[in-house]
């Protein structure tokens, strides 16, 4: 114990969320220090990384010739583990000083859905960084350890975690998940929807990230108290020049309504395979919904509505799965309880 933490003072010792859309970093003592978009850019001449993280997310539609955009870990499961790889070894080498005295133990938060190959692949890349010691937990424990909630007690708790390319949804007890299920239906189809939507409707192409600005800004699952309305700026498909329309949420959440309908769909499914003594939990508990995605306007009062439960939204959802990562590197007993 004693020896732990003096060991611990001398390396960062340090928990990743390795998410679809963003990746952060916490330090021990310090919190989180680097938090960015999981984007990798490459050379198509020689597969050669060029730019990751946010300088990265700036080129996504942007590339000339010879430079290709992609996030490694698209849909939850790590569509490309060399980039992902690599990608992990940047930021943990950012963080990491080389010169410290020690080398760091890291937790890592990966998709519940991951295969042991792709386990393998994670824990060879953190250590060729320069881990002493990697551990890998699941997300959404990791999001529910975050939320403070009481993972280890015999009583059910579930997360809804909407991110970038999937949506988890967990029942945890005694820190082990008793169901989950992954669907790739999160953020990014959002921001898909949105893209399709403007097309069909005004013949207007938008891009990506201002689709994700739209959704951001102005989205919604459930009416809104007051009218929101943006300007968007698009090319025009008939006349191939550059348009600008204003839009409103009346709009948006008529294109969202498909993929907010699936991601019910997905916690109703949970509800009915989960055990009845853990259902009864969850209906005086609720849900607790964590990501990026939990962050839309109105999700938590649809969700409500559709599910007479309790809704909590995590108190900072982009940043639970770091932190409860965090937490477990501090307490020896949960790591050895939620590591896979
Ligand atoms: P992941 O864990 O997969 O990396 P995150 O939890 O970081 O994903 O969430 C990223 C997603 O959340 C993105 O699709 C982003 O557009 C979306 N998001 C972030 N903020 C908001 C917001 N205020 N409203 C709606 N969606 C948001
Ligand atoms: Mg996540």
């Amino acid at each position: 114990m004693f020896i732990n933490s003096i060991m611990g003072w001398f390396s960062n010792d340090m928990a990743i969320d390795l998410g679809t859309a963003n990746t952060l970093v916490y330090v021990k003592g310090k919190g989180i220090v680097c938090n960015e978009p999981s984007v990798v850019a490459i050379s198509l001449k020689n597969g050669k990384v060029l730019a990751v993280g946010s300088e990265a997310k700036r080129m996504l539609g942007r590339t000339p010739g010879g430079i290709k955009t992609i996030r490694p870990i698209k849909d939850g499961v790590i569509s490309d583990f060399d980039y992902t790889g690599e990608m992990l070894k940047y930021f943990i080498q950012r963080v990491h000083n080389r010169k410290s005295f020690m080398r760091p133990r890291i937790v890592i938060g990966v998709p519940s859905g991951i295969t042991q190959v792709e386990q393998r692949a994670v824990k060879d890349a953190a250590i060729s960084s320069g881990g002493r010691a990697v551990y890998l937990i699941e997300e959404p424990v990791a999001a529910a350890i975050g939320t403070g909630l009481p993972i280890s007690e015999p009583s059910g708790n579930m997360i809804v975690d909407i991110g970038g390319g999937t949506t988890d949804v967990a029942v945890i007890s005694m820190a082990g998940i008793v169901y989950s299920r992954s669907v790739r239906i999160a953020g990014n189809r959002m921001d898909e929807d949105i893209v399709q939507y403007i097309k069909r409707k005004y013949n207007l192409l938008v891009g990506e990230r201002t689709a994700e600005e739209i959704k951001i800004n102005i989205g919604s699952a459930f009416p809104l108290d007051e009218e929101l309305t943006m300007e968007i700026k698009g090319r025009n498909l008939v006349e191939g020049i550059p348009k600008t329309l204003v839009i409103s949420d009346v709009e948006i959440r008529e294109a969202l309504s498909e993929t907010i309908s699936k991601i019910i769909e997905a916690v109703r499914m949970a509800l009915e395979q989960t055990p009845p003594e853990l259902s009864a939990d969850i209906v005086d508990k609720g849900i607790v919904l964590a990501g990026g995605g939990a962050l839309l306007k109105g999700l938590d009062v649809f969700l409500r509505e559709e599910t007479s439960l309790p809704i909590i939204i995590a108190e900072d959802p982009l940043t639970c799965v770091a932190l409860g990562a965090g937490k477990v590197l501090d307490d020896e007993d949960i790591l050895e309880k939620v590591m896979m």
